[in-house]
């Protein structure tokens, strides 16, 4: 500790961050992992922070710059995830439009599910995954922001079931488990999700670093 109370073994303060989001579903699932850790979390709306650009084509780029715009605004660490579902036989499609396949105005899961479903009408190829990076930036001009990643692979079903989770979640088929992603609990999606697992690996990181 030095005279200010700061623990000099950790260069950086991370009892509380800005989550980039607004996301409803992901915020709900970023409060669940990181309270156990003593991590305190406040969203970028709560404080009247809007939501940055993603005008890149691919994830870790829209992660960046999530992360970059919600530290420098807020004067806190920021955590940014970028995030989406790329289906094999769409050549990775939606990917980065993901959250506004069907359109903008406003964005609708269910118009998203509704296109994904008439796209892969026919086709027999029904392999996809979810991919998750995660950037932690420790302020704003952060040279080397923490940046982790994760994949949750399974397959496009032929109609939507069950009603947890979010997004695509009524849609993703887990063949080894015969369930929908919708129909998991919640310590059972972050156990093997894209999301969870990045989280895992970020904080992995975060001790290390700290
Ligand atoms: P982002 O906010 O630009 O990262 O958009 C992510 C989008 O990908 C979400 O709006 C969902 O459509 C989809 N997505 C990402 N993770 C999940 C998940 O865990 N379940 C369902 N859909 C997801």
């Amino acid at each position: 500790m030095n005279r200010s109370g700061r623990d000099e073994s950790r260069p950086y303060n991370m009892q509380k961050l800005v989550i980039a989001s607004n996301n409803p579903g992901k915020l709900r699932e970023f409060r669940f992992l990181l309270q156990p850790l003593g991590i305190g979390v406040v969203t970028q709306s709560e404080l009247n922070i809007g939501e940055a650009e993603e005008p890149h084509n691919t994830f870790i780029e829209n992660a960046l710059a999530k992360a970059r715009h919600a530290s420098r605004l807020s004067g806190l660490p920021a955590l940014a995830d970028d995030s989406g579902i790329c289906v094999t036989a769409l050549g990775g499609a939606p990917g980065v439009l993901s959250a506004r396949y069907a359109g903008d105005n406003p964005k609708s899961d269910q118009r998203n599910n509704e296109k994904l479903l008439r796209e892969m009408q026919g086709v027999t190829d029904r392999r996809a995954h979810y991919y998750c990076v995660l950037v932690l930036m420790h302020h704003a001009d952060d040279p080397q922001p923490l940046i982790a990643e994760g994949e949750w692979h399974g397959e496009i079903a032929h109609q939507e079931r069950g009603d947890g989770g979010f997004g695509y979640d009524p849609m993703f088929w887990l063949p080894e488990l015969g369930k929908m992603s919708s129909e998991l609990e919640h310590e059972q999606k972050h156990a093997i999700s894209h999301r969870g697992k990045a989280l895992k690996v970020l904080l992995e990181k975060l001790r290390v670093s700290s």
